[in-house]
């Protein structure tokens, strides 16, 4: 106030607060072999055993021991949180720990929830759209031990349906990219989407510029008083600080990239929300926190379906587009057969799962919390079973469970991992097959009903552009299961 006097400027003139939120998306895809559990040996992460390891070790380890998911806004994918729990449980605690801390602070968290299975949403039927979030709220409600309030979709892809299920289920904001509002918005402030029957959600659109520096450009991370100084102070809306105005500048990246990516950048980090930012007059804040003090007041629609990592609707993930160099081909066919599998696997779990469940699709929206224990057999079975309680026949009773289960790996085959990259003859498209053929065995056992012939025929015509196999072969490579799990392959 005393420096304001000096320089003239009238003392009833309020300056503007500037806020910087991070948000790490903390991420990896699911590799393990659905039968055992185990992750495979993975040569690329020599010293360590596997990716996970690795990336533990120069991300995840690093940045819970220097404190910085206190500070930034964060979510950390279930299967990958389930991993973490059971392999480095120090380093998943103190993670968890984090949205504790803030909560103390602020009166808020500062974790997210995320669609579960890292589905692209948009291309989801409504049904499966409303499990992922489900299953991505009940999973983070274990976790942290209140109900999330902010979800991150997957590759943030997104349409009005999946948006207007969020706020069903009670979430209030996510965060999108600025080219997926329908018209230009100002990123430094968060906006209304106006969605069915009266009901709204709250978008923060990142900042561009800020956040590809910070993902893609090595010079942009080297130096965090530098980054606050000049990289920072570039984006700030002068307009807005001098008219009194708070702002926001919301940097949305995968969290990875934060010492794995890029090596050192968790001391970046550190230092940019211990000292390079605060130094430069720069407050830290979480993005709930930044809506209770501001709420938006703007509306915008939204481009649907889009996505931040495709121009092109979510064809990245569906039909192919330039997105990926090479011919898309395979992941048009790809997708069919996953998807006529779960459409064939519906109507038979609709079928027998309902001669046990009430509403069996209800039943698979809370299936998650009794597969990992938490909530008990009975409760379960009071909410969905026929006359609410467990059959008295223990095949029907079992036979249900295994559908609930087949169930739980469709959903983890529509991965969109396995879509991203360029060529079907990857690591991603392969886990997503294994997770179909898990899936069919799940169906198998129970049924004895063969769906294997039928995806593996659709398979064929998903052919990987740079090797001469196709999704049949892929198929037919992966690990043998004990007899008797899966049908005859013809
Ligand atoms: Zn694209």
């Amino acid at each position: 106030m005393i420096e304001q006097e000096a320089t003239g400027i009238p003392t009833n003139l309020k300056i503007g607060q500037v806020y910087l939120c991070l948000h790490g998306h903390f991420y990896q895809p699911p590799r393990e072999n659905p039968f055992t559990g185990l992750l495979p040996l993975e040569s690329g992460a020599v010293p360590f055993t596997n990716y996970n390891e690795k990336i533990t070790s120069e991300c995840y380890r690093p940045n819970a021991e220097e404190g910085n998911f206190d500070a930034i806004s964060y979510d950390l994918g279930p299967t990958l949180a389930a991993w973490l729990e059971q392999q480095h449980p120090d380093v998943y605690r103190r993670i968890i720990k984090a949205d504790h801390i803030h909560r103390q602070q602020y009166g808020v968290g500062n974790g997210m929830a995320q669609v579960y299975n890292h589905t692209i949403i948009p291309l989801a039927s409504a049904r499966d759209k409303r499990t992922q979030i489900a299953w991505g709220l009940q999973d983070f409600r274990h976790r942290y031990g209140h109900d999330a309030h902010g979800m991150w979709l997957a590759e943030t892809a997104v349409d009005i349906e999946s948006l207007d299920l969020l706020a069903q289920y009670g979430i209030t904001y996510t965060i999108l990219a600025p080219w997926q509002a329908a018209s230009p918005v100002d990123p430094s402030e968060p906006y209304i989407i106006p969605l069915r029957n009266g009901r709204s959600i709250t978008v923060f659109f990142y900042n561009a510029p800020l956040s590809g520096g910070v993902s893609f450009d090595w010079h942009t991370t080297s130096d965090a008083n530098v980054f606050a100084s000049s990289y920072l102070k570039e984006q700030v809306v002068k307009s807005k600080q001098e008219a009194g105005e708070a702002q926001l500048i919301v940097i949305a990246t995968d969290g990875e990239l934060y010492g794995h990516h890029k090596p050192w950048r968790d001391k970046f980090l550190a230092y940019l929300v211990n000292h390079g930012a605060p130094n430069h007059g720069i407050e830290i804040c979480s993005l709930e926190y930044y809506m209770r003090m501001h709420p938006a007041t703007k509306e915008v629609q939204i481009r649907e379906p889009s996505a931040w990592s495709c121009g092109h609707g979510v064809d990245r993930w569906n039909s192919g587009c330039e997105c990926t160099e090479g011919d898309s081909s395979w992941k048009p066919a790809l997708r069919q057969a996953l998807t006529n599998l779960n459409q064939h696997a519906s109507q038979l779990f609709e079928q027998y799962a309902g001669e046990a469940l009430d509403d069996p699709w209800a039943a698979r929206d809370d299936y998650l919390s009794l597969r990992y224990g938490w909530e008990t057999a009975e409760t379960f079975w009071a909410r969905h079973g026929k006359q609410h309680r467990q059959p008295d026949d223990a095949q029907l009773a079992w036979r249900t469970l295994t559908l609930l289960e087949a169930q739980y790996y469709h959903q983890y085959s529509f991965t969109s991992c396995g879509f991203f990259f360029e060529d079907l003859d990857r690591i991603e498209p392969r886990n997503d097959i294994a997770f179909a053929r898990r899936a069919i065995s799940l169906t198998w056992q129970p049924l004895g009903i063969n769906l294997q012939r039928d995806f593996v025929n659709d398979l064929r015509a998903a052919k990987s552009g740079r090797s001469n196999v196709n999704g049949a072969d892929l198929y037919k490579q992966l690990p043998v299961v004990p007899q008797g799990l899966l049908p005859p392959l013809d």
